[in-house]
């Protein structure tokens, strides 16, 4: 998150006298470096622009610059619009407009002549507004008094989707064997993604990852599993599985690293020369941050490690997950959310132990180890990103996760217990309505609006089921929005 930047682009013009201009610049200053003080990236003033060729370079600059993840605007004077069209319109970066002011009270005594003439963010940021609007510009509005909470959250939370987006366009995605057999949703069209949201899906041979794998040392495995030992307790007297897990972490690892990929894939049909599925070998590497899906699910992994990427520094946690079974129980209506070994443990309530259970799934020789645990309790999102031909369309639900239920000692993976909204089975309409997969990610710290914003920014079609969604007005939307997506 540190790595990367916003530009704070001021509009004004000469009409007022180099006086307004260089207390303008002066207090743009000063705002974008107290905002950078509580916002996850730092807010760099560039420019109190007069002309076309001042906004069309900082564009062209932006565009170009690594670390820059999106610019922020904002007209503490007039700034006629017209003069912005070359610069936007070649604009290739996030940008949202911050429709602020730089006092918070309207000074009775003071105000004169010359106050309304240096304090005119209010008709400044409409002629702004304007031309954006006109040119159908992708962008985000926040409005309010620069030095509110609610407006450095608002901020806060579009950057982390402006973030979202600058990983999205660095993706790599390695895939170990291919999707499962005869699976519908986690197929997908890889040449559309990657013009769309930046992502390079490739493959690699199961056999070059065995490779690999054997050619893991054994103090790489002593120092991998002391980390194990330190973060997890060990609930098994399978060492052999325990190492052989390390070993494929290690492997996959390397493979990862090496190819700058930062989420990964494979599938239990394809573990040719492994002895287990890699549970609590995928378990680590998404607590260090990689995505992950399986069976072969290369849109969940790399929604997984973009989600990870956004929710940087919460409180809480991005994973894999699935929803697997329900309970039906009038007023006690819950998902019960866990996959055949692989959850990420960022999501757990208390500290994972390392089980050892036979798994009938798959081609596994050994008993594979894995991390078994709750999920923490509080508000959360799944969210599910599908092709439906032609386009992608993201699908957000806003859920309650709860302290599971029940117990269910026998249950040899972790599991997360949640209510989703508006109800269970209204939820589960609208959702198998909008086609949202089996597969999600799982969030405690990315909010829907977050995922609007970074849904917005890629340009693909986004539906959010809420406490307020209703499976008629849901299909209506749906309706609509497959019209529009076939128009544009
Ligand atoms: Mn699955």
């Amino acid at each position: 998150m540190k790595k990367r930047e916003f530009w704070f682009v001021v509009g004004s013009q000469f009409l007022y006298g180099q006086d307004v201009l260089d207390t303008v610049e002066t207090r743009a200053k000063e705002m974008a470096a107290e905002l950078s003080k509580v916002l996850p990236c730092p807010l760099v003033y560039k420019v109190t622009a007069k002309t076309n060729k001042e906004i069309a370079d900082v564009v062209k600059e932006a565009n170009y610059h690594d670390e820059c993840a999106g610019i922020v605007t904002w007209c503490h004077t007039f700034s006629p619009s017209k003069m912005w069209i070359n610069g936007l319109a070649s604009l290739q970066k996030p940008y949202c407009h911050l429709a602020t002011q730089y006092n918070k009270e309207i000074p009775n005594e003071e105000i004169d002549m010359d106050f309304m003439n240096l304090n005119q963010a209010a008709h400044g940021d409409r002629e702004h507004g304007f031309i954006a609007a006109r040119l159908r510009m992708p962008r985000k509005v926040i409005a309010g008094y620069w030095q509110d909470e609610k407006v450095h959250k608002r901020l806060s939370d579009w950057m982390r989707a402006a973030v979202g987006v600058a990983v999205s366009k660095e993706m790599k995605v390695m895939r170990f064997g291919d999707n499962m057999r005869e699976v519908a949703v986690t197929e997908g069209d890889k040449v559309e993604v990657q013009t769309k949201l930046g992502w390079q899906v490739n493959t690699w041979a199961v056999g070059d990852l065995v490779k690999e794998m054997n050619a893991v040392t054994d103090a790489e495995i002593d120092a991998l599993v002391a980390e194990y030992e330190a973060n997890y307790d060990i609930a098994t007297d399978n060492t052999a599985a325990i190492r052989y897990q390390a070993r494929e972490e290690l492997a996959m690892k390397k493979m990862l690293d090496r190819e700058g990929c930062k989420a990964f894939t494979n599938t239990f049909q394809d573990l040719y020369g492994m002895e287990q599925l890699p549970g609590l070998a995928s378990q680590h590497l998404m607590a260090q941050g990689y995505g992950y899906g399986g069976e072969g699910d290369w849109k969940v992994s790399a929604m997984t490690a973009i989600l990870k990427a956004m929710g940087e520094g919460g409180n809480g946690a991005s994973g894999f997950m699935e929803d697997y079974t329900y309970h039906l129980v009038e007023g006690q209506e819950y998902s019960l959310g866990a996959h055949m070994l692989e959850v990420c443990p960022s999501l757990a309530a208390d500290k994972p132990r390392i089980e050892t259970h036979h798994l009938g799934i798959g081609m596994n020789e050994k008993d594979p180890a894995r991390l078994v645990f709750e999920g923490k309790e509080g508000p959360a999102i799944v969210a599910s990103l599908i092709d439906m031909g032609g386009r992608m369309r993201l699908i957000v639900q806003d859920i309650e996760a709860v302290k599971p239920i029940l117990p269910m000692p026998n249950l040899p993976v972790a599991r997360v217990m949640w209510r989703a909204m508006p109800d269970l089975t209204t939820g589960v309409e609208c959702w198998i309505t909008a086609g949202g997969a089996h597969h999600t990610v799982l969030s405690y710290d990315v909010t829907a609006e977050m995922m609007r914003d970074w849904a917005r920014m890629m340009d693909i079609e986004f539906v959010h089921i809420t406490k307020d969604t209703t499976p008629e007005k849901l299909e209506e939307e749906l309706l609509v929005k497959d019209l529009i997506w076939k128009l544009k």
